[in-house]
């Protein structure tokens, strides 16, 4: 069917690789979404989570109106409480009394005002992003080392490069559109690739050597690098005399941490062989990146993380070559616009910091009556301090903090005792939005308009492909109409994204007295037609031309005009492991879930990837606890709780377990790592240590257990152990207590189902440990539920043919009647865990096309079942499947 409309071009709102997308709308006025072919980030890429964008589109849940104390409010209204008590706070207590903690989901627009409002008008820097959280060391790496934020490479590098560093990346699960261009150049050029991570990730997959170092000695094996190329005349002493400086005492001490490959093998524990083949193949190869990401920065080290690795690059003189280059990978869709306007407490606007000079000019700009004349808090310390009471109100923009920030628990205490919460979000019930006396509805991401910057550098359109939905505004426009009601209207008076986006070009051009490289002023005064049409580039912007790599000339942003060597040694971690807390506890994402799933889990392809949450824990541990995979485990830290299920792996080492990020307490009771998360960070960058955090885990034995699959959307009960699972038209919930086995007709109508007696088929066993009911209208199943006491959660439910019963309008009456047997009559076909999310092929699937056509590889499979033909990110686990 032709399209209808020309198409829109913008961009993906998940990860900083920064994937431009084209949308049109057909005939029928549906979206049709693909990758941009045109965008130079992805030339057409995308992963599974881009791929099911067009599936999270949904009104469901949407916040659609103002609210105060959980009543629906004119927006007049909900502005003028916002303004008129963050006001009163700040005329009693000054303005560090009142916070903005925002969003690297937020477009460069939105951050622009918000920065500005706070440091700007405020009065106070209390304004920190989530950002914060996930780049914030490589931040303080840049800066000391170049002298300003700014990544020197571009996404070209990663294909001209001869040897590939991955530090502290699954760049497979995480930035997959790069880790499919690294994975083709490789094909063609033969690259080597270095995988550095405690555990085997699916990224390992092209790794010609994986060293999976003991957490927290990354520094130490970087200064053992440095070390190596000094002893082995790797050292470019042109450029380093040219370019650098205080090169002798980094050098030193690197040589005293780490003097050689045997002294890092032993304490990074991996084979000296290994560390010398990666020390080498460093040594002898120019075109190598490196790329570091939340693997390297959220670690109480992360800033020093960052700067051993640059160190070796100067040392080589690989900055801004081709294919030559450290290249920190940027977590978030806009983590670098952010960046961009001072997002962070400790930055103010347009790249500028806190010197006087910096104040002073920002100030003159925005005609600011009292601007911020120091940082404010951060993040760790923002909600600290709400708890303790310093800061009376705060106003968190499109984030998740109860569930993603460390010490999670800590910021629920810390947002019930807060005097006044603003919540702006499009989702209406997450976590966070639970705690807000106002509730703002933001407009999502199909329906803003702006810019945002992703890993190398590149600013992009996102354009407005949808009508917002009910009353939501842009969060720019929110923000300005706060500033308005405060009395800041006349530098507040923005008609639009343009205007605002005008003069965030127009303060850049305040760098150019400097060295700095941040400018885009020549966008200044672009029309609103020129900033529609504006096609993607690179800062800084020169005559028209974007800059595909910085600091070539070796001219670096620093006041001297030379880059600076860090001295850097391996720190122990601020929290341990000890006698009590013996494990390591890390945390990540899964290959089809975003941050705290409030987008994903819309999408039902992007929730039969991984359905539950779950710990990784290797046998020998296991074992060592008494734990059997798919039990459910007590994972604990000094901080707080979860539950999750068994992942028996030896992915990771005999002394650490891995849990996912994402699950929320709506999606998942007891489910919330962050919860868990050590709250220690780095102590320049202010960045927690979430790959860090001392734990035990314990078998968690269930009294009873419970499964029901539904048409419609029920509340998720009030039990401890509970999964809800959106899937294509039905609802899986995944129960279990160790409460008393609960009264069936009770427990019925606490799972909102109707009664016993409106269920045609019902079982239950004469000793009262078991019963099992399916509801029916006409037809069609509409719900069925499975109790069981005992600790095993309902492991071999056949959940696939449940779930095919209900999506049916009419399922086959033999196969109703096996229903309360949990298993299939014969002729069903369960296609089994899902595997590939782009074209939703399951396992069993995989496998029956590998032994019916005998595949010997995933090209074979692609072929086959088209399982990892197009975003590829699945086939690391086809390879497992080919594998066994
Ligand atoms: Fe979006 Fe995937 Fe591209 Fe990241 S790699 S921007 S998640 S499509």
């Amino acid at each position: 069917m032709a399209d209808s409309v020309a198409p829109t071009h913008t961009t993906c709102p998940y990860c900083g690789v920064g994937c431009g997308l084209t949308v049109s709308t057909t005939a029928f006025q549906s979206l049709k979404m693909k990758g941009d072919e045109e965008h130079p980030a992805n030339l057409g890429r995308l992963c599974s989570k881009g791929s099911n964008l067009i599936h999270t589109l949904s009104s469901d849940g949407r916040l659609l109106q103002p609210q105060i104390d959980g009543v629906v409010v004119p927006w007049e209204q909900a502005i003028h409480r916002v303004a008129t008590e963050f006001s009163q706070i700040i005329a009693e207590h000054g303005p560090d009394a009142v916070a903005l903690y925002v969003s690297g989901q937020l477009l460069t627009e939105d951050y622009y005002v918000a920065n500005k409002l706070m440091k700007g008008f405020v009065g106070s820097a209390n304004i920190d992003t989530n950002s914060r959280l996930c780049m914030s060391s490589a931040v303080v790496a840049h800066k000391r080392a170049f002298g300003e934020d700014s990544v020197p490479a571009c996404y070209e590098d990663l294909e001209q490069a001869k040897l590939m560093v991955l530090m502290g990346s699954n760049t497979a699960w995480c930035h997959p559109v790069l880790f499919q261009r690294i994975k083709a150049a490789k094909r063609e050029s033969g690259m080597k690739v270095v995988v550095i991570d405690p555990r085997r990730t699916a990224t390992c997959e092209i790794a010609d050597l994986h060293l999976a170092l003991k957490p927290g000695t990354d520094v130490k094996l970087f200064n053992g690098l440095l070390s190596y190329l000094a002893a082995h005349q790797g050292l470019d002493a042109e450029y380093i005399e040219h370019f650098c400086q205080d090169f002798e005492p980094t050098l030193a001490a690197a040589q005293e941490d780490a003097p050689d490959p045997a002294a890092v093998a032993d304490a990074c524990q991996l084979e000296a062989s290994d560390v010398a083949q990666f020390y080498q193949w460093f040594l002898e190869t120019e075109q190598t990146v490196t790329c570091f990401s939340q693997g390297s920065n959220q670690s109480s080290q992360g800033s020093d993380k960052g700067n051993a690795i640059i160190n070796c690059h100067l040392a080589t003189g690989r900055i801004g070559k081709p294919g030559a280059s450290p290249f920190s990978l940027t977590g978030q869709p806009n983590a670098m616009g952010g960046r961009e306007v001072g997002g962070l407490a400790n930055q103010l606007a347009g790249h500028m910091d806190f010197a006087p000079a910096d104040v002073e000019k920002v100030q003159n700009f925005w005609r600011s009556p009292q601007i911020a004349t120091k940082p404010g808090l951060k993040a760790v310390d923002l909600f600290r301090e709400i708890e303790a009471g310093s800061v009376k109100a705060v106003w968190i923009m499109g984030t998740n903090p109860v569930v993603s920030l460390p010490d999670a628990d800590q910021v629920q205490r810390a947002l019930r005792k807060a005097q006044l919460v603003v919540v702006s979000d499009c989702i209406a019930a997450t976590d966070t939005t639970a705690f807000a006396h106002v509730l703002l509805p933001a407009q999502g991401w199909g329906e803003k308009d702006g810019t945002v910057t992703n890993s190398e550098r590149r600013i992009s359109r996102q354009r407005r492909m949808v009508p917002p939905e009910g009353e939501a505004r842009q969060d720019w426009e929110i923000i300005a109409q706060v500033a308005q009601a405060m009395g800041f209207g006349d530098y507040f008076s923005y008609q639009s994204s343009a205007d605002v986006f005008r003069e965030h070009a127009a303060l850049s051009e305040l760098n150019r007295d400097t060295n700095k490289q941040f400018d885009i002023a020549e966008l200044a005064t672009i029309s609103d037609q020129e900033y529609d049409n504006f096609t993607p580039f690179q800062w800084p912007l020169q005559q028209g031309s974007g800059s595909a790599r910085l600091y070539s000339d070796g001219k670096f942003s620093t006041e001297s005009g030379k880059a600076n060597f860090i001295p850097v040694t391996n720190r122990a971690p601020t929290n341990p492991v000890s006698t009590d807390w013996p494990l390591c506890l890390n945390t990540g994402r899964v290959r089809d879930h975003w941050h705290t799933m409030t987008r994903t889990a819309l999408a039902p392809r992007l929730n039969a990837h991984k359905t539950e949450t779950y710990v990784e824990i290797n046998p020998t541990t296991a074992a060592e606890h008494n734990i059997y995979e798919g039990e459910l485990v007590q994972v604990e830290s000094r901080w707080g709780a979860m539950i999750a299920k068994a992942n028996l792996t030896d992915a990771v080492d005999p002394k650490s377990v891995f849990v996912p990020m994402h699950w929320n307490d709506q999606w998942s009771r007891s489910g919330r790592v962050g919860a868990l998360v050590n709250p220690a960070v780095d102590p320049f960058s202010g960045q927690p240590e979430a790959k860090y955090t001392p734990c035990k885990i314990a078998p968690w034995q269930p009294k009873w257990s419970a499964l029901l699959i539904s048409h419609s959307d029920l509340p998720l009960p009030d039990v401890k152990y509970a999964v809800k699972v959106r899937g294509d038209q039905f609802f899986r919930y995944e129960l279990a207590d160790q409460t008393d086995f609960p009264e069936p007709e009770p427990f019925v109508a606490a799972l909102s189902l109707p009664t016993l007696d409106q269920a045609p088929m019902t079982y239950a066993d004469s000793a009262g440990t078991n019963f099992r009911a399916a509801w029916f209208d006409g037809d069609r199943l509409v719900a069925v539920l499975f109790v069981q006491a005992g600790t095993s959660p309902q492991a071999n439910a056949d959940r696939g043919w449940l779930a095919d019963m209900i999506v049916q309008e009419q399922p086959d009456p033999k196969q109703c009647r096996a229903l309360l047997t949990t298993h299939s009559h014969a002729g069903f076909e369960d296609c089994g865990k899902i595997i590939c999310a782009c074209f939703g092929v399951g396992e069993n699937t995989i496998r029956k096309a590998i032994t019916e056509n005998n595949l010997k590889n995933a090209a074979d499979v692609g072929k086959a079942v088209r399982a990892g033909t197009n975003c590829g990110s699945c086939i690391s686990e086809i390879n497992e499947i080919l594998e066994v």
